[in-house]
């Protein structure tokens, strides 16, 4: 279980039922109160080394701008939602696009007022919109803090449309007993097992993800897989393999029979190479002339050919063991 190291919060958050629960939840842990949880001086002025010790601090506050961003792969908006940041590590974490070494977890308390937008926008529109609730932070991994989750499913009582979200954890256990009437798709993100260890520092583990599919799919859940980020590492065609052979071999046949794909190729930026050389010291470069060029920015992603090689890989691969499973996209 989490326990931070301290707490950062906004006065605000005393005006909220589940700001009120974190402050008992934490009443023993120490508190600093902030003004604005964008701009904690204490935090910017810290170094990249400091950033697992950054990670260890909770900062609570409410989210102030609420503007849907238009996306067309998997939902029709990204939306934010009830944290952003994460408590984990994974080296290639696109959070640190954004945040930098302030890619910690926040979490915002007026959760009410975030659900109450979707459900109207979900009302109104004529089509079934799908909204993603997962691009900020893991959902799966802050519900184990917040119940956020649980109450999110729970309380979605729009006439029409679907929520979902990526996880790369296997704490599901409570979100499985629920009424969630089939609105609610999970996207579980896989590697192979040396990449987790190697790279996704904090996660669960592959065995544990594949049976967190098993066990949401028997709950009714829809479920996709994203295999995501791919890392061209020197033998990434054997471990890949290894991995589709496992999926294969682990999922239940009513898995198998309804999940969807989703592939994402690395990408990779300057400022992660900082951080993870100041704060991962022992651990692997993702970084690779060779393979990568810049897409401006600071930020890397894998050359056109090495791009083409993979998704003819990952098209062959998957149709011979998923024949029936829809790769939705290979980017
Ligand atoms: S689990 Fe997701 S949000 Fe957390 S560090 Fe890894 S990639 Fe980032």
């Amino acid at each position: 279980m989490f326990k931070p190291k301290a707490i950062y919060f906004e006065k605000e958050i005393e005006n909220y039922q589940l700001g009120k629960e974190l402050l008992e939840k934490y009443k023993d842990t120490p508190k600093i109160e902030i003004q604005n949880h964008n701009a904690i001086e204490e935090m910017r002025k810290k170094e990249n080394k400091e950033f697992l010790n950054m990670k260890a601090n909770l900062i609570i506050g409410t989210r102030k701008t609420h503007k849907f961003v238009e996306n067309h792969k998997i939902s029709d908006y990204l939306v934010p939602y009830t944290s952003s940041g994460c408590i984990a590590a994974c080296m290639y974490c696109y959070l640190v696009c954004n945040y930098n070494k302030c890619a910690y977890l926040r979490l915002f308390v007026n959760r009410e007022e975030m659900l109450d937008k979707i459900i109207k926008v979900s009302n109104k529109s004529e089509k079934e919109l799908t909204f993603e609730i997962g691009s900020n932070s893991d959902l799966i991994l802050e519900n184990t803090i917040t119940k956020n989750l649980v109450w999110t499913i729970e309380n979605f009582k729009a006439d029409k449309g679907n929520l979902t979200f990526p996880t790369k954890f296997d704490m599901v256990d409570e979100i499985l007993p629920l009424n969630h009437k089939g609105k609610t798709i999970v996207r579980m993100s896989v590697n192979p097992e040396e990449i987790i260890n190697k790279v996704e520092f904090g996660t669960s583990r592959l065995k544990g993800r594949i049976e967190a599919i098993n066990k949401l799919k028997e709950a009714g859940y829809k479920i996709g897989i994203l295999i995501a980020p791919v890392i061209f590492v020197e033998n990434w065609e054997e471990l890949y393999l290894e991995l589709i052979k496992r999926l294969n071999e682990e999922l239940t046949e009513k898995a198998k029979k309804e999940i969807f794909f989703e592939v994402i190729f690395m990408t990779y930026s300057y400022v992660h190479t900082k951080i993870n050389e100041e704060a991962f010291p022992n651990a692997i470069n993702l970084y690779n002339k060779e393979k990568m060029t810049g897409r401006g920015r600071g930020k890397y992603w894998y050359k056109e050919e090495i791009r083409k090689e993979g998704e003819k890989f990952f098209k062959e691969q998957l149709k011979k063991y998923f024949p029936n499973n829809e790769i939705v996209y290979i980017v």
